[in-house]
């Protein structure tokens, strides 16, 4: 991968990646379009990555179909699929820690993730070489984290901002959406719902992060298989949580439904 892309640049072509685990849907598609309006070669790497997994998480389980997602990116122009067998040494031992924003949100139920994702990501960057890499504001903490490394890492590469995809419920589109049943299904709208509620309320006027946030439980507590992991609202800089929404803050949240782990955000603009 690194060789070819070594030959792309020498003939001055620009490179745009998108990294993903698989198993496609239209959101990673919609990132795709992005990059492809804006580089000569197209990369789509797939790689489901073992080190942002912590033991007692889905790696296995994770759903991929190699074919489809070849389908897909052909449909898309995709020039080079980088689907390797395997990234890592055997006794890799160089990690990268980005250590302020990594902390809350899912940093704190998903010990080493964003541990595994910057290595991941770092690695990526140097084999694809890329000028710009689309990333999903649906991962809210990881797009500001990859941009927190490459701010100070000096990695030259733009980080490109896709917005959520959702399906026509509202509910975001997710890989992980396969897991659920038919009833979870519906129950996963939850959500989607307390991020309206909160939205709602914060156009009224009402400021308290308590208040506010106890509308979102609200609107998941009487969900019979919902199980809040957390409701955050964080400036949407510094990740820091607030009690009194001041500046662009998000809301994060990561909801299970059954043993699905489901996360969503919406930012409160000032
Ligand atoms: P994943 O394959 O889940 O690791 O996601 C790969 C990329 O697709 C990440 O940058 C995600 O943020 C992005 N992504 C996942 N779901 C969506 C969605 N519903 N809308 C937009 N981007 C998404």
């Amino acid at each position: 991968m690194q060789q070819r892309a070594l030959g792309l640049k020498r003939t001055g072509k620009t490179i745009g990646l998108v990294p993903t685990m698989g198993f496609l849907h239209e959101g990673h598609l919609s990132l795709m379009r992005l990059a492809r309006e804006r580089c000569d070669v197209l990369v789509v790497s797939i790689y489901v990555n073992p080190a942002q997994f912590a033991p007692t998480e889905d790696l296995d389980a994770y759903p991929r179909d190699f074919g489809r997602d070849e389908e897909l990116c052909n449909q898309e122009g995709v020039d080079l699929l980088f689907y390797p067998a395997t990234m890592y040494a055997d006794d890799a031992s160089t990690w990268i820690d980005e250590k302020a924003l990594s902390e809350g949100l899912c940093g704190a139920a998903r010990e080493g993730h964003f541990q595994g994702v910057c290595t991941v990501v770092a690695k990526l960057f140097n084999l694809v070489l890329p000028d710009l890499a689309v990333f999903g504001e649906k991962d809210a903490q990881q797009l500001r984290i990859i941009e927190r490394m490459v701010r100070d890492l000096n990695f030259p590469v733009e980080i490109v901002r896709g917005p959520i995809l959702r399906e026509p419920d509202g509910l975001a589109m997710s890989s992980r959406n396969k897991y659920l049943s038919a009833q979870q299904r519906e129950e996963a709208l939850c959500l989607r719902r307390s991020l309206d509620g909160v939205q709602k309320l914060y156009g009224e006027g009402e400021r308290s992060v308590a208040v506010l946030r106890r509308k979102m439980l609200d609107c998941i507590e009487p969900v019979e298989g919902a199980e809040v992991d957390y409701i955050e609202f964080v400036d949407d800089g510094s990740l820091v949580a607030m009690d009194e929404v001041r500046g662009d803050v998000l809301v994060a949240l990561a909801v299970k439904i059954g043993s699905t782990r489901l996360i969503d955000n919406e930012v409160l603009h000032a």
